[in-house]
């Protein structure tokens, strides 16, 4: 019988008997400051050298250290993970580190560039499968050569912007709290929310409307917000959601770059909420 093609990346730890490449980078041009979250982590050789040496890092892996971390960290690392996880799971992992990350932190990726060919393998000893694919971040490099590359990733809000940006999007301000982000998405606490826990989700590309997004952006934004309804139900606990889109002035649409609103609803926070998003036409809301 076939065994059937179900990711096992936990197989990929490796029993490590000395600190791992792009950590040694991270350590020598002095990069793990604060208090410092592991990602993924394996058997933890770099947590608990780390740790020997006076760091205060913590170590979290889904498999072998699976106590969630707590709070925010000023570092991250997250070594050899992506390129061992299928589109999902990479997304998944993006999201959670995104989120564990301090507003100010600083989250760093390396990703494998020695992958002698991509997809699914059966492990000889374990006789089960794992996957490994190339990955490439939109983010600054800080190194890339033919073993692997380490990406440095900052919150949207944080990043450079360009001269003359207008669009407040583009242009997220730096005071507003990022809950998540992955390549092409970002989640923010809407800065005038309508209810507590209002949040935006939008594509980081500047587009107006939903329907000129790609299937991709589409379909990010869709995981995002299965994510962030996640942490908004443990933050806020809200009796229900208004998931919208406004598309064009006549929709209501104010700032023309795509974002869409997940609105946690309370018991008692309107008179009547009968009818929802029909509230958009006043007058038919009730039928
Ligand atoms: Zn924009
Ligand atoms: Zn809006």
């Amino acid at each position: 019988m076939e065994i059937e093609k179900v990711n096992h990346p936990y197989l990929t730890a490796i029993k490590r008997t000395d600190i791992s490449v792009p950590t040694r980078y991270l350590l020598k041009h002095d990069l793990l400051k604060g208090r410092i979250l592991d990602y993924g982590c394996g058997f933890g050789f770099d947590t608990d050298e780390l740790k020997r040496q006076g760091y205060d890092i913590t170590g979290y892996d889904y498999y072998y250290r699976p106590d969630y971390p707590e709070g925010k960290f000023d570092t991250i690392i997250c070594n050899y993970v992506l390129n061992v996880l299928e589109p999902y799971a990479q997304a998944e992992v993006m999201m959670n580190v995104t989120n564990l990350l301090h507003p100010k932190g600083t989250a760093f990726f390396s990703v494998r560039r020695d992958l002698q060919e991509e997809g699914f393998r059966l492990h000889a000893i374990y006789k089960q499968y794992t996957y490994q694919c190339n990955v490439r971040l939109p983010f600054p490099s800080l190194v890339c050569n033919s073993s692997y590359e380490l990406y440095q990733y900052n919150h949207f809000n944080k990043l450079p912007r360009k001269d003359g940006e207008k669009c407040p999007f583009c242009r997220l301000s730096r005071r507003v709290e990022v809950i998540c982000e992955t390549a092409t998405c970002v989640a923010f606490y809407d800065g005038y929310p309508v209810s507590p826990g209002h949040t935006l989700i939008i594509p980081k590309r500047h587009v107006a409307s939903y329907f000129d997004l790609t299937n991709h952006e589409r379909e990010a934004m869709n995981v995002m917000l299965q994510y962030v309804k996640q942490k908004i139900d443990e933050r806020f606990h809200p009796d229900g959601y208004n998931i919208g889109i406004n598309v064009n002035e006549a929709a209501g649409q104010s700032v023309f770059h795509v974002h869409m609103h997940l609105i946690p609803r309370y018991k008692g926070d309107v008179r009547n909420p009968k009818g929802g998003i029909r509230g958009v036409i006043p007058d038919k809301q009730k039928y």
